[in-house]
């Protein structure tokens, strides 16, 4: 059956397209993710930045809502960590990247590949800024002669038809399917102004609010207004020093990180305003300087909020 992309997506949006093209369901989906019920977010990810190191790995996570799996943000390593947090890869159905920084996309393809090697047989529907159908073609195009050999070799789908992009544009609801529904809220990551999102999933058990990344946002409190988890990144000063010494060549990256990025004491400010009932803090940066502990990223942003705080680990899983 010929269907281009954009009529992929409208019939996706309609909730038509798995039916259209005789492809399983995302019922079918949870059944090959084992069917758990519930709602849980485990981090696969939690270092921020695109260097890759033996302790935290780079930004993603999965968000499963009675089985069916939500992976959000894809950088290095995301693939392996899905399989360590045991989600089956062929099970993945929905994809959400916050920005086209590479530390939340450096895997993107390569973790839809791994699903199709590993038996995908149903369309997984990702969303993202402008840039993220462009990264899909080009991974695509890549992997052309490997693809067209193990087609026919053995007896394989086409893998580019399963993949459908939506790239967002600006703030609003996203979609509604599967029991979630998702909106986005643009938000700033200087130099990246206009192609960076937070996310809002509504899922039956509560909401959870994604920030990954951004600079201190005040809109954020309203966006995260009574969240049952907020889930935000955070930069510890005192370390920023000591990370940007010891990486060669990045001469302006401290004032990068300064500039883009959320300090835990305004981290403090946001969740005591937007009174979220917990707050799990990710995206650490620096994330691999073990002598920073969990009391030191939380202790600026005890200033300001009281509630329930986490500072996230790979494959920390929380249960709504
Ligand atoms: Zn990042
Ligand atoms: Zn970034």
């Amino acid at each position: 059956m010929a269907i281009d992309r954009r009529t992929l997506l409208h019939l996706s949006l309609a909730g038509g397209v798995a039916g259209a093209l005789g492809l399983k369901s995302s019922f079918a989906a949870a059944q090959q993710a084992g069917s758990e019920s519930g709602v849980k977010w485990i981090f696969l990810g939690t270092k921020g930045g695109p260097r890759i190191g033996a302790g935290r790995s780079n930004p993603a996570n999965v968000l499963l809502v009675d089985g069916v799996p939500f992976v959000i943000d894809c950088g290095y390593g995301v693939a392996r960590r899905l399989v360590e947090a045991k989600v089956a890869l062929p099970s993945l159905r929905y994809v959400f990247v916050t920005h086209m920084h590479s530390d939340h996309v450096l895997e993107f393809g390569n973790m839809v590949y791994g699903a199709w090697s590993a038996g995908l047989n149903h369309q997984i529907d990702a969303f993202g800024p402008v840039g993220l159908d462009g990264l899909a073609q080009a991974f695509w195009q890549s992997m052309k002669d490997d693809i067209e050999i193990r087609m026919p070799d053995e007896g394989k789908p086409d893998p580019r038809k399963f993949l459908v992009v939506k790239e967002i544009t600006e703030s609003g609801p996203v979609m509604a399917a599967d029991k979630v529904k998702v909106t986005a809220l643009r938000t700033p990551h200087p130099p990246i102004l206009e192609r960076n999102y937070a996310y809002k999933f509504e899922t039956p058990k509560g909401v959870i609010v994604y920030v990954c990344d951004s600079a201190y946002n005040p809109e954020i409190a309203k966006f995260a207004e009574g969240a049952d988890l907020l889930i935000h990144e955070a930069l510890y000063v005192p370390g920023v020093d000591a990370l940007a010494a010891r990486i060669k060549n990045a001469s302006t990256l401290k004032e990068h990180l300064i500039a883009s990025h959320t300090t835990t004491e305004d981290l403090g400010k946001l969740a005591a305003a937007a009174k979220v009932k917990k707050l799990v803090m990710t995206h650490l940066v620096p994330g691999d300087i073990d002598t920073i502990s969990d009391e030191m990223w939380m202790q600026d942003v005890r200033k300001h909020y009281s509630g329930p705080l986490v500072v996230a680990r790979d494959l920390m899983e929380i249960a709504l």
